[in-house]
């Protein structure tokens, strides 16, 4: 077992050394001033098992703007409070379309596609300020329980960035509420989606929280359910379809797992059975994903044979 662990230690560490200056094919976000100042050679990568440990290498303990890999803690605890009912205002298909096109949304009566692209999270985003009395505080200490880290915190420069430079985002959730899809104001919708994105947390913090999506919904350290088998295969299934955007039919083709990025340059990748990945590089390709993030997943996925299509 801890042979094991240095074996992987040291596979990650290859991997990232490979990768050293494929940063320079990507462009750091810069839609908002707090992202586009994050230095681009910044990169890690961490593994979390189902044992509950969680191994990395490079710059995977720096905490990075979580940003869209927010729609999946989100997607959870919609699915959680409000249960099925919750297909009726959101569908589970690709939009075939970038994360912040907002063509679609017009034209399907303010359906969002998917909960993972904007238009979809700001729905989530309703449905979590309607249904908790705080849900930026419920939000945050869900995570905060999930990754066992009562240091994890909302970066306040990026949050207001976001406010500032929201008009896209806020564009669709009025178009939403204009459908009678939104129930609560506009302006508190925007602002937990907003506080969502602005969550810091590292690549290791992310690996370990999310690990119930590897194991039918379960907690593998305290057991405890954090969703049912079904939901979790469910949330799965939308990360495969839709998690890496316009560009989920070709990770999906050269990768094989559920997975879900941020424009921060995160990506998580759910390895069911098995564990996590977690990568951090912040300069993207013009899908918004992270450019090195993608090699190092799709490189790791391919040596340890982790694709699910297998
Ligand atoms: N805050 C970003 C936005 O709302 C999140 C998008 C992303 O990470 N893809 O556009």
């Amino acid at each position: 077992m801890k042979k094991n662990i240095i074996e992987l230690q040291k596979k990650l560490q290859t991997l990232l050394s490979a990768e050293k200056d494929n940063y320079l094919q990507g462009k750091v976000a810069n839609y908002i001033p707090a992202l586009a100042s994050v230095k681009p050679d910044l990169m890690g990568i961490a593994v979390g098992t189902l044992e509950g440990k969680v191994v990395g290498a490079g710059d995977y303990q720096h905490p990075f703007s979580i940003q869209s890999i927010s729609k999946v803690f989100g997607l959870v605890m919609a699915i959680n409070r409000i249960g099925d009912p919750l297909w009726k205002r959101v569908r589970m298909e690709p939009s075939g379309l970038p994360f912040n096109s907002i063509i679609q949304l017009q034209a399907e009566k303010g359906i969002p596609r998917n909960p993972v692209i904007n238009a979809g999270a700001i729905l989530i985003s309703d449905i979590l300020t309607s249904n908790f009395s705080s849900s930026k505080f419920a939000f945050l200490t869900y995570i905060r329980k999930l990754a066992r880290n009562d240091n994890i915190r909302i970066d306040n420069d990026v949050y207001l960035s976001e406010v500032k430079h929201g008009h896209l985002n806020a564009a669709f959730a009025h178009l939403m509420k204009s459908f009678d899809n939104i129930e609560s104001e506009v302006p508190d919708v925007l602002s937990h989606y907003f506080t969502q994105c602005s969550i810091s947390m590292s690549c290791e913090q992310l690996a370990q929280s999310l690990l119930f999506l590897a194991n039918k919904g379960i907690d593998p350290i305290t057991k405890e359910t954090i969703c049912t088998a079904r939901d979790a295969h469910r949330v799965n299934a939308i990360l495969s379809t839709s998690g890496m955007y316009d560009q989920s039919g070709e990770f999906a083709f050269s990768v094989g797992l559920p997975a879900k990025s941020g424009v921060g340059g995160g990506i998580i990748a759910i390895v069911p059975g098995y564990g996590v990945i977690c990568t951090w590089s912040p300069p993207l390709n013009h899908y918004g994903n992270s450019v090195v993030g993608m090699n190092l997943i799709e490189n790791i996925a391919e040596e340890l044979g982790l694709s699910i299509y297998h």
